[in-house]
């Protein structure tokens, strides 16, 4: 069964900024009923500059390029989102200094979303990226541990990081903008754990192919 290696880790990258400019009005949109308009042009703009950084890079493992790719979001992507991101594709960057079965790609993301907490301080039912980035680990991490392949724990991902955003709908934010709108944030789906939604699908798309 195949490793996660660094041709796959930036088919990832790639996958993520090819999905990112397709769902760019759909993240704007709900980030404009709850935020500030900007979610999907801070992601479009962030990963389009990850592509530039990653065409110059000769990496020496999957870890290099998702470390490059977030040493680049944090500089170029303004919002709260460049940040958070960013700190998690570094953290899992450096988890992964080899080509990785699923057991050890599940504890680099364990370690993106423990960096996610550190910086944001959200915690899971803040209506954050939080929302889907937790269940998603915990979806990759039972499907490793039984022995899933890296597709089939990688859609079990997916499928549970849709799940975490779809949950974001009824809740109301208490981190980040659509905290300031207090109980109108309720009744919309968070921007971020829609955008952790497709990082998860893109993750299970290029596994699979
Ligand atoms: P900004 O809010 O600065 O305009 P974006 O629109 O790019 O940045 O990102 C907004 C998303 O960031 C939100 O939908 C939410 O998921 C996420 N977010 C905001 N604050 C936090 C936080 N403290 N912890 C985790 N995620 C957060
Ligand atoms: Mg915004
Ligand atoms: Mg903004």
């Amino acid at each position: 069964t195949p490793l996660f290696d660094s041709p796959l880790a930036e088919a990832w990258i790639r996958a993520i900024a090819a999905a990112v400019e397709e769902e760019q009005a759909r993240l704007t949109e709900l980030d404009s009923a709850i935020g500030d308009g900007d979610h999907g042009s801070n992601l479009q703009r962030g990963f389009a500059a990850a592509l530039t950084a990653l065409d110059g890079l000769q990496p020496t493992g999957p870890g290099a390029v998702l470390s490059k790719t977030g040493a680049t979001l944090i500089s170029k992507v303004g919002g709260a989102s460049g940040p958070l991101y960013g700190k998690a594709f570094r953290a899992i960057g450096a988890a992964l200094p080899e080509p990785a079965d699923p057991a050890v790609l599940a504890e680099a993301l364990a370690a993106g979303l423990d960096a996610i907490r550190a910086l944001g301080k959200a915690e899971p039912g803040d209506k954050t990226i939080v929302d889907a980035w937790t269940p998603a680990v915990a979806a990759f991490r039972t499907a490793a541990a039984a022995g899933a392949t890296l597709p089939e724990a990688a859609t079990a991902a997916a499928d549970a990081a849709d799940q975490g955003a779809r949950d974001t709908v009824p809740l109301q934010a208490r981190k980040g903008r659509a905290s300031y709108l207090g109980e109108r944030s309720i009744g919309h789906q968070d921007p971020g754990a829609t955008s952790t939604a497709l990082l998860f699908r893109t993750l299970a798309d290029i596994t699979s192919h």
